[in-house]
C-alpha cells in the first residue's frame, strides 16, 4: 500500500470513479477507522482515506508533539482493502507557509464542550477538513460518532458553505469491556486502562436515570461517581438535546471529557 502525498495525484487516478467516499483520519490506525473505511466501501467506489496530524486543532503544543504516528503499520492495517487512496500530506502540502485557521463562526455548537475546553480546536478542524473537501470534491465524508460534536461540526460547516457532499455518521466502535477505541489509548497503564473502561459505565447509568432523573441531578450524581474512579478527572460531563444545535437531529446524547493520568478520553452516547 503507497502513500500519496500530493493530493492531485489522487484527484487524477479517482476521476473517473462513479462515487467517491472521503475518511479523514489522524492516523495510529484501529478498528474504529477501518469499520468507517469498511462503511465507505459499501457505498463508494473508491475510498480516499487520509491520514494527517493536523497541528492547527491542537490547542495544546506538549498534546500535537506527543499525538502518535506511525504511517508505516497503518499503511499495513490498510492493506487489506482493495479501492482505497491514502493521502499522508506533510504540513507543508496542506498549509502555506504563516497560514493562519479560518474563523468559521458556526454557532453555539463550537462554544460548549470540546469547544469551550479546546479555544480554537474545532476552526482548527473546520478549516483542515474544508480543504480536504475542496481537494477531493468527495460525494460522501464519513465522520465517527465517538466524536459527535465533531460530526455536528461538519454538518454545520457544509451547510454554511454550501458544499455539496453527504456528511455521514459511523458507530462508534469500542473495545470488548465498553472503552471507546481510541488512538490515545496505548497511552494507558494497566491501572489506567482499568479506570478508562469506566467512563462506558457512567455514561450508561446516565442513561439509566434519564427516565427518573432530571438532567441536572443526573450530571451531580455522575460526577460523584467519576470523583471516585482512580486517577480519572472529569472535565465535563453533559446531557445534551442535539436539536438545539441542529434541528435535523433529534436525539439526546450524554457526553463525557475526562483526564485520566495524562491521557485525556473522550466518549458520548444516545439516551
Ligand atoms: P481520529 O484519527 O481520531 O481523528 O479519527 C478519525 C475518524 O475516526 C473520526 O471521524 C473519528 O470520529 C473516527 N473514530 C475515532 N475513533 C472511533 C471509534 N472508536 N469508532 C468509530 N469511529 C471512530
Amino acid at each position: 500500500m503507497r502513500a500519496y502525498s500530493s493530493y492531485k495525484e489522487i484527484v487524477s487516478l479517482v476521476k473517473k470513479a462513479d462515487s467517491i467516499g472521503l475518511v479523514p483520519t489522524m492516523g495510529s490506525l484501529h478498528d474504529g477507522h477501518l469499520s468507517i473505511i469498511k462503511k465507505a466501501l459499501i457505498k463508494d467506489e473508491i475510498v480516499i482515506v487520509s491520514i494527517y496530524v493536523n497541528p492547527k486543532q491542537f490547542n495544546d503544543p506538549g498534546d500535537l508533539k506527543k499525538y502518535p504516528r506511525n504511517l508505516k503499520d497503518d499503511l499495513e492495517k490498510l492493506k487489506i482493502f482493495n479501492k482505497i487512496l491514502v493521502y499522508a500530506p506533510n504540513d507543508r502540502d496542506v498549509y502555506n507557509e504563516g497560514e493562519e485557521v479560518k474563523k468559521y463562526n458556526l454557532g453555539e455548537i463550537t462554544e460548549v464542550m470540546e469547544g469551550k475546553v479546546r479555544p480554537g480546536h474545532f476552526d482548527g478542524v473546520a478549516t483542515v477538513v474544508e480543504k480536504l473537501l475542496s481537494m477531493f470534491k468527495p460525494n460522501n465524508a464519513y465522520f465517527g460518532e465517538k466524536d459527535f460534536q465533531q460530526l455536528l461540526l461538519i454538518k454545520a460547516l457544509v451547510r454554511k458553505i454550501k458544499l455539496d457532499v453527504n456528511i455521514i455518521g459511523c458507530k462508534t466502535i469500542r473495545e470488548s469491556d465498553g472503552l471507546a477505541m481510541s488512538s490515545r489509548n496505548k497511552f494507558l497503564n494497566k491501572s489506567e486502562r482499568e479506570s478508562a473502561s469506566q467512563i462506558i459505565k457512567l455514561l450508561k447509568r446516565a442513561k439509566k436515570m434519564y427516565n427518573t432523573s432530571s438532567p441536572r441531578d443526573i450530571k451531580s450524581d455522575i460526577l460523584k461517581q467519576a470523583n471516585a474512579i482512580d486517577n480519572l478527572k472529569i472535565e465535563y460531563f453533559e446531557i445534551i438535546n442535539v436539536s438545539e444545535f441542529l434541528k435535523d437531529i433529534k436525539e439526546v446524547r450524554a457526553f463525557i471529557a475526562c483526564k485520566i493520568g495524562n491521557t485525556r478520553l473522550i466518549d458520548n452516547i444516545r439516551i
